[in-house]
């Protein structure tokens, strides 16, 4: 049997007449930039997240420096971040200047905890980006009390967790903006680089959009020094055409997720702690022998990944930072030990049932 990692196909065949119909509406109308397709999904995510204002960009990273810029954060300020997210988290500090400072995880769940970023807090530190890997949440209420308490900016990381939900309220929808990012592999994902910033504060709303459109809110008016990160009309049609769909996805990914939790026993392969709100993105296994369980796995014809091979401390790009290995212990067992099993909406319970064997088996 042959296993891909993700079967993007097995998404879009089913809905082809709904994603032609958009391409095609967006093609007659002509009109390919700032409109009406862009403003329906707009208001039609902030919906289905919870709050009042959602504002399309081109991608998630941009998504997440433009929340940065809004919320005032640049040279000189500190940001805390996970030390094994994906690069893109880390980045987005990078770009407006601010310095980022790396919190190791909770090895059980991957995720940051307010307690360990606690610890990095200095009179510097400005913003807390928590990060939802996998599709897990991070502790909100934790979070919530730590920036109220500490005075700092809560940004949330969501590029990986639509529709997630910690005690009922959507991830994306604690700080002062979440985040997103519809890259095609996403659980919400467009047919093309798209991103999106979701918040309740007005004034953070505008400003994004001022930010992605060259500093305007009206046209050649600059009030501030802007980028160009937009959302096209085409990429927002497809997104608005998904987005209905996207609720059973993420059932089906939960239904895929607890077969594997339920099957797999193995004594050297180890799963996170369970999470009632996690939309499982990615299913990760832990196993000391990983290079070899992912050999034999890709020898009986199931292709995995791994998020992430190497975590941010020991980048080139963050050799500057001045961090050492060893410094982040958790953050490099998960990445020396990670591996990403297949797991999409429309996987057969042969494939299911196979994978489990087969992992059982090694
Ligand atoms: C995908 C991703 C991003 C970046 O999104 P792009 O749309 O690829 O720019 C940021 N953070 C995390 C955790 C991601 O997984």
């Amino acid at each position: 049997m042959k296993i891909p990692y993700l079967g993007l196909q097995k998404i879009h065949d089913p809905i082809r007449k709904e994603l032609d119909a958009a391409y095609n509406r967006v093609m007659d109308r002509e009109w390919f930039i700032d409109g009406q397709e862009d403003h329906a999904f707009e208001e039609a995510f902030a919906a289905y997240c919870g709050v009042s204002y959602c504002v399309g960009v081109g991608n998630g990273l941009d998504a997440l420096r433009l929340i940065l810029m809004a919320a005032g954060i640049g040279e000189g300020d500190e940001v805390l971040v996970p030390a094994n997210t994906f690069i893109a988290s880390v980045l987005a500090i990078s770009y407006v200047g601010a310095t980022p400072v790396l919190v190791d995880p909770d090895p059980e769940t991957a995720l940051i905890t307010p307690e360990k970023a606690a610890e990095k807090i200095t009179d510097r530190t400005r913003a807390v980006m928590v990060v939802h890997l996998y599709g897990r949440v991070a502790d909100m209420d934790g979070f919530g009390r730590l920036c109220r308490e500490r005075n700092l900016v809560l940004v949330e990381d969501t590029a990986q967790a639509h529709g997630a939900d910690w005690k009922g309220k959507k991830a994306g929808t604690f700080g002062i903006a979440g985040g997103f990012s519809f890259y095609p592999g996403k659980n919400l994902g467009a047919l093309g680089d798209a991103g999106a910033v979701v918040t309740d504060d007005p004034k953070i709303a505008e400003v994004v959009r001022s930010l992605g459109n060259y500093g305007s809110s009206a046209k050649y008016h600059h009030d501030l020094v802007g980028v160009n990160s937009r959302l096209d009309e085409f990429q927002a049609a497809f997104l608005a055409a998904k987005l209905p769909y996207l609720d059973a996805w993420t059932a089906e990914r939960r239904g895929i997720a607890e077969k594997y939790a339920r099957g797999i026993h193995h004594p050297k392969i180890r799963l996170l702690r369970e999470d009632p709100g996690n939309v499982f993105h990615i299913f990760p296994v832990f196993c000391n022998e990983r290079d070899a369980l992912r050999d034999y796995l890709e020898s009986a014809g199931i292709h995995t990944l791994i998020h992430y091979p190497i975590s941010v401390h020991l980048q080139k790009a963050y050799a500057p930072l001045g961090y050492h290995r060893g410094d982040f212990p958790a953050a490099e067992m998960l990445a020396e030990t990670e591996l990403s099993l297949p797991l999409y909406p429309g996987m057969t319970d042969d494939e299911i049932g196979y994978m489990i064997d087969t992992l059982n088996r090694f």
